[in-house]
């Protein structure tokens, strides 16, 4: 038997080092959170060469006393625990005690310190975890810690290192995260000297969400719900500014920035056919809850966490997110190129005033990090942005409630398929229909006077144009039959009735595609389908969905087939989901076909009633906005 011996502290700390500090942006990471457990309002960080040889936290903390500068670099010493009950209801970032010591095991280390209201401060050098040197020094309040040489004495763990520009990157992401995460702090990021984020510290999430992201996540939809002690609040993405990866997705709890598969599946439930495959929501989510709700002592970095409840947490997202989806104005407006201004118009009388616009650079992209000076011209809008009241949660519940389950109004006779080639309907004088009139109900009498809207024609046999008060609509009359028949097949629980087929209709597909139909065969039976097999290649239909015409019935189990093919199989909802897609598209009325003017006023009717019509099931908007300003403005008449 080899004998045990308990390992000297160094090597202790050279473990610990290795789950702590992986790189240089794990290091910016825990210094930023020990400024911001210090209290501090201002965080100035710098690196030069990616954080390796050098990275900088100076914050206006509290500071430390001579001692507790040294102990701060002992393992497990920390002012944020006292005894292990402390640990079910953590308030601050840190409380492992682990950090400093970790850091200064694997670098050299110098550290400024003073305490709020001291004559001197201390100044402490460190080598490999060693007090090289020590004395009294005059310097501002609040801590400044240097680190040099990251790795100097592990050359293992220096291998794994990446280029400089990829480790800067990450580190400014790290530091990105923390100012989302404590919009409360002014933050300040140097990469090789030059100032890369600022943020200004108003302690208002979009703020910071603002200066990190980018001018673009002022489109982004606001979410605010709470109940029982959970409080989501943040910003999502709109349906059609969708990302191609999760990268920007980011989630907190109770202040700390986490990694949850759980959060993520929530918030991409509300976004649930309205938003293209392939395609993923953007966020800055906060969840806070009561801090015995969840456990933050899972992972040595605290990126993981446990919850009591994790239906409530999933419920608490999705709902919020959905509530905060449905309520956004999201008809986007028509985009113009910005005109050129009128020449030689002479100054104009006060106007109130207009909050300035941040120079947008060229080839912006969504989500790009804001220095101080855009900032500063951008603030004066972020001041007189209207802040939209909480909702209760109770009414977000009961408003996903209604809008996720509500059955398209019966009265309104949805248009059957005109197939081409339809004479074209005589000329009709265009009538003016004041808003739903038809079904007199309690709340409307609450509701703010609407102006009615009139049908002002179709252009390229595609989009109706719609009048109402001094904005114009412009419809995709597929996009949005195809939304209505969506949910109202979604909105019946209930198998789909199928029409039996006087004569079987023959389809020829791939046997892969065969295959993937006869394995979801029960499933397709309670949407209507009933299918059976004529040899490898093909596939009889016995019976189709009713809202599908039978000339479409082939097309549509083929894309059938390729959904469930490339689909996620495992889950029938889903299945389901694509299905109803596929039976809404190809029943719906079609772009380029003449349609029926009836048809499309009853159309327009439901687009104008219901503000939840906003995406086709595949995330194309329904609906687009052109107000009589931009024309105006087009036309040089303002
Ligand atoms: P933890 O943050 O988990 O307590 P650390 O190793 O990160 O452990 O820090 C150890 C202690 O050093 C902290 O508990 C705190 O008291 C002190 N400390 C670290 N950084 C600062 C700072 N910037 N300002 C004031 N005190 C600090
Ligand atoms: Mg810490």
């Amino acid at each position: 038997m080899p004998k045990i011996i308990q390992l000297s502290p160094h090597v202790a700390n050279l473990i610990a080092a290795g789950e702590v500090v992986e790189r240089p942006a794990s290091v910016m990471k825990e210094l930023l959170e020990n400024a911001v457990d210090a209290g501090a309002t201002a965080v100035t960080a710098e690196i030069r060469d990616g954080g390796m040889t050098f990275l900088r936290v100076t914050d206006n903390g509290c500071g430390m006393l001579p001692e507790d500068a040294k102990t701060a670099f002992l393992r497990h010493a920390t002012s944020k625990l006292r005894v292990a009950e402390d640990l079910a209801a953590i308030q601050t970032m840190g409380f492992r005690g682990e950090a400093l010591a970790a850091i200064a095991s694997v670098s050299r280390i110098d550290l400024m310190t003073k305490p709020t209201g001291s004559i001197s401060g201390t100044s402490l050098s460190l080598e490999a975890g060693i007090i090289t040197e020590e004395s009294e020094a005059g310097c501002p309040e609040g801590t400044t810690i240097i680190i040099r040489d990251l790795f100097f004495n592990t050359p293992a763990r220096m291998k794994f290192m990446k280029s400089d520009v990829v480790e800067g990157s990450r580190v400014t992401a790290a530091v990105q995260l923390q100012a989302i995460a404590h919009p409360e702090v002014a933050f300040r990021f140097l990469r090789d000297g030059k100032e890369v984020l600022s943020t200004p510290g108003t302690g208002k999430l979009r703020d910071a969400v603002y200066c990190v992201y980018g001018k673009d996540s002022a489109k982004m939809a606001e979410v605010e719900s709470s109940w029982e002690g959970y409080r989501l609040t943040g910003y999502v993405s709109r349906p059609t500014d969708s990302r191609p990866s999760r990268n920007m997705q980011t989630f907190f709890v109770n202040g700390r920035p986490v990694k949850s598969r759980m959060m993520i599946a929530a918030l991409e439930e509300a976004y649930r056919n309205r938003i293209m495959a392939g395609k993923f929501p953007a966020c800055v989510l906060q969840l806070s809850l009561p801090a015995n709700a969840v456990d933050v002592n899972v992972h040595p970095a605290k990126t993981e966490v446990k919850f009591l409840n994790e239906k409530a947490v999933f419920d608490c997202i999705h709902y919020g997110v959905l509530g905060a989806l449905n309520k956004t104005p999201d008809r986007p407006n028509v985009q113009f190129k910005e005109a050129p201004a009128a020449p030689s118009v002479p100054p104009s009388p006060p106007v109130p005033p207009t909050p300035p616009v941040p120079p947008a650079p060229k080839q912006q992209s969504f989500f790009r990090t804001m220095t101080a000076a855009e900032y500063q011209a951008f603030s004066g809008a972020v001041k007189s942005a209207p802040q939209p009241s909480p909702l209760a949660a109770a009414a977000v519940a009961a408003a996903v409630e209604r809008t996720s389950n509500m059955p398209v109004k019966e009265q309104v006779i949805l248009p059957q398929i005109t197939p081409p080639p339809a004479p074209e309907p005589e000329p009709i004088p265009i009538p003016v229909i004041p808003v739903p009139a038809q079904e007199p109900e309690q709340e409307s009498l609450s509701m703010p006077e609407v102006a009615p809207w009139r049908y002002v024609g179709e252009l390229y046999r595609s989009y109706v144009i719609v009048e109402q008060g001094e904005d114009a609509f412009i419809i995709d009359k597929h996009a949005a039959h195809e939304r209505i028949l969506f949910d109202k097949l979604k909105a019946n629980q209930e198998a789909i009735t199928g029409q039996t087929l006087l004569t079987p209709i023959p389809c020829r597909l791939d046997p892969a595609s065969c295959g993937a139909l006869l394995a979801n065969q029960a499933l397709l039976e309670e949407l209507g389908f009933e299918i059976d097999t004529l040899g490898e290649n093909t596939i009889v239909l016995r019976a189709i969905p009713m809202d599908l015409a039978e000339e479409d019935a082939a097309d549509a189990v083929e894309a059938l087939a390729a959904d469930l093919l490339v689909g996620r199989r495992e889950d029938k909802s889903t299945v389901r989901d694509e299905v109803l897609h596929t039976v809404a598209c190809k029943a719906a009325i079609k772009a380029g076909w003449v349609t029926d003017e009836k048809e499309l006023l009853a159309l327009i009717g439901q687009v104008m009633a219901r503000d939840d019509l906003k995406y086709c099931p595949h995330g194309r908007p329904i609906c687009i906005t052109l107000s009589k300003k931009q024309l105006e403005k087009q036309f040089k008449r303002t």
